[in-house]
């Protein structure tokens, strides 16, 4: 029996034609960190997002530049636009009317209920859904002041209240998002308020940080939620240029054996035992592998002590040796490769096995 736990049954809203929620697959998500009016750098990021299996992209609207551009870049790209805007409900009109798939906005924080009104209003003609997304950094002072602090039950109660807000004016196609930077209270506030709404989910760790530390903060806080039957779509924040945090997102649901993209690697951590540069072998083979969609599994092995036994249960695998490697397919002893040769073959062997 998995040791994930049944999914939650959620509502189902469509994102530009990407479903969240309601059973669909859950999808990785990210958002662009170019200025959103420099289009041609929004669409290049996008456009590698999109390559690295990116499956809804948010860009920041801080500005009327920021809504101009939005015609443009939707015309340029093919997965999702979402438009993320704050204290400006002018914004998030226009977004909507430039083309925006979706808004993440903070019913709170853009200046009333007659705008947010405004807001629901539009984006139901247009049939496009709205994220409310509450960080433990921005909660309406009136909740701090009676909690104390950005608890998980006061993270909950604003994202109830502007929920509340947005279905008093017949708006219900909302997913919501609860984030706080460390991963108990982001877990907390994810489990309360799935025992409260069956809005679809949006889960993630906020300014979860630098590349090691982001990524054990999002692969714990997502991870753990994930295996409570929590979340419909996901996204991994880190410091750093954005592929990344699809390669993470994408890491974890295969790491949970939720989906499967692309190769999964196995490589072994080297010691005084490993006589080829394994390091540089597994980097090169990553990096050059990070658009592949087949789900291959790949070991890369340092030496004969577990490299033959993982090597043989992989589809693809190498055992080092003395500047070599032995190549396995399938579990059968294939040839030796001089060492290099390795990351060339490897390369050549999951391109054959996207033929087959
Ligand atoms: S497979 Fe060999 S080289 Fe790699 S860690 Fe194990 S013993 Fe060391």
């Amino acid at each position: 029996m998995s040791f994930i736990a049944r999914r939650k049954q959620t509502r189902q809203i469509s994102i530009g034609g990407v479903k969240v929620g309601g059973g669909a697959p859950i999808t990785v998500q990210s958002m662009t960190n170019t200025f959103t009016h420099d289009i041609g750098a929004t669409v290049e990021q996008i456009h590698r997002l999109e390559a690295a299996g990116c499956e809804l992209v948010r860009v920041a609207v801080p500005d009327a530049a920021a809504v101009e551009a939005i015609s443009s870049i939707k015309e340029q790209i093919s997965i999702p636009l979402i438009a993320d805007i704050h204290f400006d409900y002018r914004l998030a009109l226009g977004a909507v009317r430039a083309g925006a798939d979706a808004l993440r906005i903070n019913p709170g924080n853009i200046g009333g209920a007659k705008k947010v009104k405004a807001v629901a209003k539009l984006a139901l003609e247009r049939g496009i859904a709205i994220r409310i997304g509450v960080n433990a950094g921005s909660l309406e002072k009136e909740i701090l002041k009676r909690y104390g602090s950005a608890t998980p039950e006061a993270m909950v109660e604003s994202a109830l209240r502007h929920i509340e807000l947005l279905e008093s004016f017949d708006f219900h196609d909302i997913k919501l998002s609860i984030k706080a930077s460390d991963v108990a209270r982001t877990v907390e506030a994810y489990r309360l308020a799935a025992s409260k709404t069956d809005f679809p989910l949006h889960v993630g760790v906020t300014e979860a940080g630098t590349l090691v530390s982001g990524t054990v903060k999002s692969a714990l806080g997502i991870g753990i939620l994930l295996a409570d039957g929590i979340g419909d779509t996901i996204r991994v924040s880190l410091t750093r240029d954005p592929v990344d945090e699809v390669r993470v997102g994408f890491e974890i649901l295969k790491a949970l054996k939720i989906r499967q993209r692309g190769p999964d690697i196995i490589s072994c951590p080297t010691c005084g035992r490993c006589e080829i540069d394994l390091v540089d072998v597994v980097e090169r083979v990553e990096s050059a592998l990070i658009t592949k969609t087949t789900p291959v599994q790949l070991a890369i092995m340092g030496c004969v002590v577990n490299g033959p036994g993982e090597a043989r249960e992989a589809d693809i695998g190498i055992a080092g040796g003395k500047g070599h490697g032995v190549l396995f397919k399938k579990g059968k002893v294939v040839r030796k490769v001089p060492e290099d040769r390795l990351v060339e073959t490897l390369l050549e062997e999951v391109e054959k096995c996207e033929k087959t």
